[in-house]
Order: C-alpha cells, then structure tokens, then sequence
C-alpha cells in the first residue's frame, strides 16, 4: 500500500509558490492561480476488462457520503487555486453519470459557493462531465446544464454491439445518440463522443462504420483512442492466456489513418494524436494539461499540477471518505518542482498536439537546466527532421516551432522518449 502524505504541507507549499501568502511568488516563482479543475467520481456499473482507471462498482450506499466528503474537499480546495474564475472543469471517472440528480445538484451548487465560475457561466469557460450512455435522463441532464456544465464527453466506444462486448461494454449503442439528443435539448452545446479502435476482431470497415455513425450524431468533438493493455486488467490477463488475438499492427495503422482521413472530410481536425474537433471545439481543459498549465484535483486517485507540484489523491474510497479537520483529502503521491522533469513533460505532451512546442522556449529552458542541454535537443530535433518525422515552421513569424508530420504522429511517444533521454 502506498505510504499517505500528509496534504496540509503540500498544499501550504503551493500556496507560498504562487505568493497566496503574501510571501512574494516563493521559491519556485512565477506560478499564477490555477485556472483549471479536475474531479474524479469513482463510481461504475461494473469493472470493464481493459479500464485501469480507479473505479468501484456502485451500490449507491456510499454516494451520499462521497458528496459529502467531496464538497468539504473542494471547499478546502478553493483557497489553494488563488481566487481567480476557473476556465475549465472535468469531471471524469468512473461514470461520473452515475450519481444521483439530487447529489449533482448539491456538488454544483457547492461548486458556485467555492469557486468563481463566471467565466464558466458566461460560456468562455468549459465546464465538461463525462457521461454514460446508459445514465443519461432528462432530469440529470437538465440538472448539469441548470449548474453550468456546457460540454458533455459520450462514453460510445462502439457501435458494434460484438464489440462492446469483447469490451465488457454493456450499454445499448443506441442510447449513445439519445444522450447527445438529451444533452443538446437541455442546452449543452458542447458534445463529444469517445469511441475506441483496434478492438479483438474489429475488421477496418466496422470500425469506419463506427466513425460514421458518430459523426451522424453532429457532435463537434471525438476521442479515438486504440485499445491499449494496461498491466493488471482483466483484458490484459485474457490476452496472456492466449483467449483472443491482439489486432495486427499493421491494421491499427490503417485504421490510425481511416480515422484521420474520415474525420477530417466531416470537418474535424486532429489537434492532438487521439482527438478530433471542429475547429473552436477543442477540449480546452485537455489543452490545459497537454500545455503543461495548472490544475486542482479532487476525489480519489485524482492527480493534481499546481505551482510545479505533482500529486495523487489516495485512491481507496474508505481512505477518501476519512475525514480530516483541514478538509483536503491525504495523499499518495508528490513530486517537489523539478526543472528537468518538468522540460520532459513539456516535450512529451507538447509533441503529441498539432501546435506543437515552442522550439525557442523548449531550448531557453534546456539551458537553464544544464549548460550545453539545449544543443542536444537541438541535434535531436534535427535527426527527426531529417527522417521526415519532424517539422519545423518560423516562416509565419511566430517563433520557431516544432510539430510532427503525418509519418512522425505515428512514432508520437518513440519520438518523445527519445527527447526525454536526451534531457536525462
Ligand atoms: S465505465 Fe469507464 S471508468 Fe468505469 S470501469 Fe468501464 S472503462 Fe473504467
């Protein structure tokens, strides 16, 4: 069992980081407010074969005193974020949808206390919750957009029922085209569909069919992601004992440049290696993560970046629900700021969203970590242009920026690893 830190310390460092103390901008300087917030809800109908997100299964006896927890912590939580309006909140999971109206009513209303959700409220910010399928009702829907929430994330997966259940999906795929419906009549304007390819005996027809079919439902925003096997999942346990066969390699790839070229012609662009939206519709609180920005965590197994500081929220639903006089919840994880760390994640998250990294401002802070460090970035970027992975663009007067081709998204995270030794 991972050992609990105690999160009063932590969080008083972030607080003195951002200058929340009136102590200046302390010893990692420069860290404005957080502008974003993350929640996790835990809760699921049952536990799929390839999820290793934390989950439990939901016998709606512990609800209640979930929220309850929730909003102390989030309460505890306000002071940390510096006071200025959130830009983005996710609430993600689990199956977010899964708790009950009356308690979405009593989180968002906690919610607006806390936090200055203006710029949520004025439709600048973003305000996504990830739904279920099966979960979604007139009542709830009308629940979240009355509490601001003005994006919805549609857990589709499939539209194959062979699929989900090879996925141990159980929802009926018809039901993904009555949530976005139900979202768009309760004025959620914002709505995006996950669906996942490269499942066991996925043909590359059934999974166009699959990209049809969302972009019949008029959403502005879709998540494809390949089946990956996570260690420990029951998927991956399956896959060792030889009870199905892994898509080829070579069909992922198809089906990697099916998903582009269908997407795009129905008008969404890939922004990031997995994500496709209408241009204006990118997820916004995703862009906040993949540019490296700020954000509070709350719930269990919830990670947090605040101030150059990562953290873990302890994951246990029993250990979330102990309650502490400062209200924060303990943590299991927590990385002091980190110079050379925090050039990694730039790179490896920057590398993977179409804008790509700002090359001057990736080798101004290589130098600042160790003399010489930037030249070495250099000489990496140049090796990749030159096998046609890597692009550079100043022509717009921009500044320098690197971003990878067609041919170099393939070979995202190899590309990035490859950067990440350089830096050491
Ligand atoms: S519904 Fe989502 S979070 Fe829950 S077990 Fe399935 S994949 Fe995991």
């Amino acid at each position: 069992m991972p050992a609990r830190i105690d999160p009063g310390p932590v969080y008083a460092l972030v607080r003195e980081a951002m200058g929340l103390d009136g102590a200046g901008s302390g010893p990692t300087g420069g860290h404005g407010p957080a502008r974003s917030l993350y929640i996790h809800i835990p809760f699921c109908f049952h536990k799929c074969h390839y999820c290793d997100f934390y989950s439990i299964v939901d016998s709606r006896d512990r609800q209640k005193a979930f929220t309850a927890r929730l909003v102390r912590e989030l309460r505890a939580l306000a002071p940390v974020s510096g006071g200025l309006p959130l830009e983005t909140i996710f609430v993600g999971g689990g199956t977010p949808t899964l708790l009950e109206p009356g308690l979405w009513a009593e989180l968002l209303a906690a919610l607006h206390d806390a936090f200055d959700l203006s710029v949520i409220r004025s439709g600048v910010g973003e305000f996504t919750v990830e739904c279920n399928p099966e979960t979604a009702t007139p009542e709830l829907m009308g629940v979240l957009a009355g509490g601001g929430v003005n994006r919805v994330s549609i857990g589709a997966q499939s539209f194959d029922p062979a699929m989900l259940k090879v996925l141990e999906r159980w929802h009926d795929p018809e039901n993904v085209g009555r949530a976005v419906e139900l979202a768009g009549e309760a004025g959620i304007d914002r709505r995006s569909v996950d669906l996942i390819y490269a499942i066991p005996g996925q043909t590359l027809q059934g999974w166009g069919r699959d990209l049809e079919r969302a972009i019949s439902l008029g959403v502005t925003h879709l998540s494809a992601y390949n089946l990956t096997y996570e260690p420990n999942t029951a998927m991956t346990m399956r896959l060792k004992q030889g009870e199905f066969v892994p898509t080829p390699e070579e069909l992922e790839v198809e089906m990697f440049g099916l998903t582009r070229e269908t997407l795009t012609r129905a008008g969404l662009d890939r922004y990031e290696v997995s994500n496709y939206a209408v241009p204006g519709h990118e997820c916004a609180h995703n862009l906040a993560y993949w540019r490296q920005k700020q954000w509070i965590a709350a719930g269990p197994s919830a990670s947090g970046h605040l101030a150059g500081h990562r953290y873990k929220i302890v994951a246990r639903l029993g250990d979330y629900l102990q309650e502490r006089d400062d209200g924060f919840a303990p943590l299991v994880d927590h990385e002091a700021p980190d110079a050379r760390r925090a050039l990694a994640e730039i790179v490896m998250t920057g590398l993977r969203l179409r804008e790509g990294l700002d090359a001057q401002a990736v080798l101004a802070r290589a130098e600042a970590v160790e003399p010489g460090l930037g030249e070495r970035i250099e000489r990496e970027a140049e090796r990749w242009k030159r096998v046609g992975y890597l692009l550079e663009d100043g022509a717009s007067g921009g500044g320098r920026r690197w971003s990878l081709t067609e041919a170099g998204v393939l070979f995202a995270d190899g590309i990035a690893s490859e950067f990440i030794a350089r830096i050491g």
